[in-house]
């Protein structure tokens, strides 16, 4: 495992469509978190091959003030010479002195939660920050050298989507992940009654991807557009469903399961204050089987696809031949490219991945 994935839960305020593990800070918690954060990084430090990829995510990590990030960011887990160190921020979080700081510690990449560079839709979506101090934000971490990725959530009611793309190809970030907003249940927004709306949607993701695109941005993953050389290497291990390590509450990894008849095992943290009182994380052992149907569905949402060979070596399965006529029948559909023991998604087939997982599984069942 040569990935790791640091999650951070401390947000300032929560945003009424989160569904991510955010707690607000209160009295001794971020210090309670970074001595059980250190206690789990030494703990698995001393079996450790250097890192390629780490990933501190949330919540939001550049909330935590300046001492707190010096902690979070030493944790003294052996990294790769070039490995990728990304943190994600909010703009409000970001200014110089904090940026000279984050670099000084080994972050070399940020990924910023502008979700849109319109004040009204910012207001409606909750967010603390408004579009001017997103501006400051990416040209004051482009400066400092960072890999700049942005987060859009596109198709929100009263949003101009062409405005924000096009903001941000003008602003020369290298990466940008465009989501949809889903309602989740239980939130404040599926409460108040707010819908999706997947025709509004649809149309700008096809803006995103005309736009993006003929700024040099591709569509490497349904919801992500980088130049070439700029995609996240560490969410390629996710889509490649390889192993990483997990630390912090809610923190999932994925680890090679060393038992007969097993391909891994996903182990999930449980919430900030389980994981304090020091509750183990929750174990999913993952058989085989199982192991092909997650690749397919990761694999076929990402432009590189699916390396059923390798697959088949990795996991002792037999899947080609059984594979081949529901992919024959996709590719005359015009949604994949059947290539020698890889199945790789159209630009069509990119808008269509449920269509393309569900026969594949089928033709494995
Ligand atoms: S900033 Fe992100 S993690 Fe924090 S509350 Fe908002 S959506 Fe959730």
């Amino acid at each position: 495992m040569t990935s790791l994935y640091v999650h951070v839960p401390f947000c300032p305020t929560i945003c009424p469509y989160c569904d991510f593990h955010a707690v607000r800070r209160t009295r001794g918690a971020v210090a309670a978190y970074l001595e059980r954060l250190e206690a789990e990084a030494r703990a698995l430090a001393p079996a450790r091959t250097p890192l390629r990829t780490l990933y501190y995510g949330g919540g939001t990590p550049s909330y935590l003030r300046e001492d707190e990030l010096v902690r979070l960011l030493s944790l003294g887990l052996p990294l790769e010479a070039g490995a990728e160190v990304t943190l994600e921020a909010n703009p409000g979080t970001l200014n110089r002195s904090r940026l000279a700081l984050l670099r000084s510690l080994g972050v070399n990449r940020l990924s910023i939660g502008v979700q849109s560079f319109q004040d009204p839709v910012l207001r409606g979506l909750g967010r603390a920050h408004r579009a001017r101090g997103a501006y400051r934000a990416i040209e004051e971490a482009l400066d400092a050298g960072f890999r700049v990725s942005i987060d859009l959530i596109l198709g929100l009611p009263g949003q101009d989507p062409e405005r924000d793309l096009k903001e941000a190809v003008r602003l020369g970030v290298g990466h940008v992940s465009a989501y949809t907003l889903i309602v989740e249940p239980g939130t404040p927004f599926a409460l108040a009654g707010l819908r999706e709306n997947p025709d509004r949607e649809a149309r700008a993701f096809a803006l995103a991807e005309a736009i993006l695109g003929e700024a040099g941005l591709v569509r490497y993953e349904v919801a992500n557009f980088a130049r070439p050389g700029e995609e996240a290497r560490h969410n390629q291990v996710y889509w490649r469903m390889g192993f990483w390590a997990g630390l912090g509450p809610s923190a999932a990894s994925h680890e090679p399961a060393g038992a007969p008849g097993l391909y891994a095992v996903r182990r999930t943290r449980p919430p900030l204050h389980r994981w304090l009182a020091g509750e183990p994380p929750a174990e999913e052992p993952i058989p085989p089987r199982e192991h092909v149907r997650e690749a397919l569905m990761m694999g076929l949402r990402t432009r590189e696809g699916v390396d059923v060979a390798g697959l088949e070596a990795a996991t002792g399965l037999k899947l080609w031949e059984r594979l081949r006529p529901a992919a024959e029948r996709l590719a005359e559909a015009g949604l994949l490219e059947v290539g020698k023991g890889r199945l790789v998604p159209t630009a069509g087939g990119l808008d269509l991945v449920h269509s393309l997982v569900l026969p594949l599984w089928e033709a494995l069942s």
